[in-house]
């Protein structure tokens, strides 16, 4: 009798904590440290490149990570070298990440100006040293971690080209709640040298000098405060919107970047963001955080087949009861989970007991396990035996253990809040991609690599993908479509994609409003998942690739090779482009290229002719 009361007993207690789930181990993988020497990371190879005089390598290193970051996400060429002749032989150089009186020798500096008036380009931020003042075009400057706005002239200058729209004409650079934020120089400008932006002290945060045939630009902000510092989160709270707005406040100078290395650029070629040609890209998730979530999620998936689209739903993997919730991840569920899986979408993981708290969880061991792992939610914001890497790695175990064909390499954090440790706890348990930022937060619609501790040194091996737009600010996504659509064209005028997260709580409106949205969207937007579009960001982002003139004057070879299997990449060119050679494409304008399939480790070489 009693022994029979003891294991009833035991049985309920088993049965509501730890419900029979399927699990397929999560290797702990150890941290792979790429940081190394950028010279060999970034190698000269082809005259296109642009030339980055990394100024100061040490021994108190500020490394070229924040830069390295604007340009890959630009698509723009480049190689970073301490030779300053090697530099000068290329016609654009930047000079990265400051000057001051001990960077160069007087006979450098006579380098730099004869380049310079010779038909040389040169791109630099906060030059600091009077040796250099005439060719900067600046009389003096002023520190100062009191500047909170940035506000762009009106000029014909064509690094300013990409700013059309008021949220570009002006950016913040802080919170005025911070007594100080980053620092910034605020130059008085030189006899002829024009001013491009200033700041709210009328000071000049970028100003161009003319000298001889070639041009400089001098940028009193570094790019690791208003790009890095922005992607880490790491900010003065500079972004003027949360989530549901347009806030290209670190994109801005992505775009000054891009315009000038197309405006100075010979015969210029880019990588361009979006595949096959397109203009911009539109990434498709749902969260599924609630028992009532999943029976929609098939509603949803129906209506983006429909619409030629398909969708990434990121589900809450939530086996417990606490105080937030019942468990809800069992059967029935999980058939509609399978069912969604073998439709076409793609999953990804939601975490398990979706804290708002998470960002303060610790780390934990990386032996977490379902076995052991019983993390509880005591309110929204506290909870009881949860790890970061508890919420990560057991609903990996989970998904993949349940679903057929499952590999779960994408995260969002429940209340998209981050703990420092997410990207380490991330890459050991063998995730590839997050999307738990807003766009708006971190003040760019690009994805991006994401540093490793949110810090400045190096990047994890995870990627970003930050939220744009979201279906439960008021008065809800069904009545704010026509808004989000004005977000997503403001991204696709600058090639940026635009997330959408709406969740599967229900499917009458919600999905009626994305159909709409949909069916609104210009033809050359692409509509994605967003684990499909992360692959190929991922390749795009580490290809290796060159161009080269021929000995003919219209001829050129493009060279690409790819770690990964990659389709659609595209390549845009400055010279309209008469024949290719191979199964390479081409767009009606005669100025974009798009590649075949590339399978993993093979070189491809493309034979351009010109058309003139
Ligand atoms: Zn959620």
């Amino acid at each position: 009798m009693f022994a029979l009361c003891g294991s009833a007993a035991v049985w309920k207690l088993t049965a509501e904590a730890t419900p029979a789930l399927r699990t397929k181990e999560v290797p702990l993988l150890e941290i792979v440290h790429h940081h190394g020497d950028p010279f060999q990371q970034f190698p000269e190879s082809f005259p296109l490149q642009v030339a980055v005089f990394w100024t100061n390598p040490g021994p108190d290193p500020e490394n070229p990570l924040p830069l390295v970051h604007s340009l890959k996400e630009m698509g723009i060429p480049f190689f970073i070298t301490r030779d300053l002749p090697q530099a000068l032989r290329h016609r654009l150089v930047i000079l990265y990440p400051s000057v001051d009186a001990h960077t160069f020798t007087q006979p450098q500096a006579d380098q730099l100006t004869s380049f310079v008036q010779q038909g040389g380009c040169i791109f630099a931020q906060n030059v600091f040293w009077g040796g250099l003042q005439n060719l900067f075009g600046f009389r003096s400057f002023a520190p100062s971690r009191k500047r909170y706005h940035l506000a762009f002239s009106v000029t014909k200058d064509p690094v300013t080209k990409y700013l059309n729209r008021p949220e570009e004409r002006e950016t913040q650079l802080g919170s005025d709640h911070f007594r100080e934020i980053i620092w910034s120089n605020g130059y008085v400008p030189g006899p002829g040298a024009e001013v491009l932006a200033h700041f709210d002290d009328g000071s000049a945060a970028l100003l161009t000098n003319s000298v001889g045939k070639g041009k400089v630009y001098l940028l009193g902000l570094s790019l690791l405060d208003v790009v890095l510092r922005n992607q880490s989160n790491r900010d003065y709270e500079a972004q003027r919107h949360y989530v549901n707005a347009f806030e290209p406040g670190a994109d801005v100078w992505l775009l000054v970047l891009r315009a000038w290395y197309e405006a100075y650029g010979k015969d210029w070629v880019r990588l361009a963001t979006i595949p096959g040609g397109q203009r911009s890209a539109l990434l498709l998730s749902h969260d599924v955080d609630w028992e009532n979530s999943f029976a929609p999620g098939l509603d949803f998936a129906r209506i983006e087949k429909a619409n030629q689209a398909s969708s990434s739903f990121f589900i809450q993997t939530k086996y417990v009861d606490d105080a937030n919730s019942k468990a809800f991840f069992f059967a029935p569920n999980l058939d509609i989970l399978r069912q969604l899986k073998a439709g076409g979408s793609t999953v990804g993981s939601h975490s398990i007991i979706h804290s708002r708290g998470f960002n303060k969880f610790e780390l934990g061991s990386g032996h977490e396990t379902y076995s052991s792992y019983q993390p509880r939610g005591l309110g929204f914001d506290t909870a009881s035996g949860a790890t970061v890497f508890g919420e990560v790695r057991v609903s990996k175990e989970l998904l993949d253990g349940e679903i057929p064909g499952q590999d779960t390499i994408f995260f969002r954090a429940g209340h998209l809040r981050v703990p420092v440790s997410l990207p380490e706890a991330l890459e050991r348990s063998g995730y590839q991609f997050d999307s738990s930022f807003t766009a708006d937060d971190v003040l760019s619609n690009f994805p991006f690599a994401l540093p490793r501790d949110l810090g400045f040194e190096e990047d994890s091996e995870i990627y970003e993908f930050p939220v744009t737009i979201e279906d439960e600010e008021s008065p809800g996504f069904a009545k704010r479509v026509p808004q989000a659509l004005q977000v997503i064209l403001a991204n696709a005028e600058n090639g940026a994609v635009s997330v959408v997260l709406i969740h599967s709580n229900e499917s009458i409106l919600k999905a009626a409003a994305e159909q709409d949205l949909l069916r609104q969207l210009p033809p050359d937007v692409v509509k994605t998942d967003m684990l499909t579009f992360a692959k190929f960001w991922r390749a795009r982002d580490r290809l290796q690739w060159s161009l080269t003139a021929t000995s003919a004057p219209t001829g050129a070879v493009l060279q690409v090779k790819s770690d990964e299997s990659v389709s659609g990449l595209t390549f845009e060119f400055q010279r309209p482009i008469a024949t290719v050679t191979g199964s390479a494409t081409m767009s009606r304008d005669n100025r974009h290229l798009v590649l075949p399939e590339l399978a993993p480790g093979h070189a491809v070489s493309i034979h351009i002719n010109y058309l003139h």
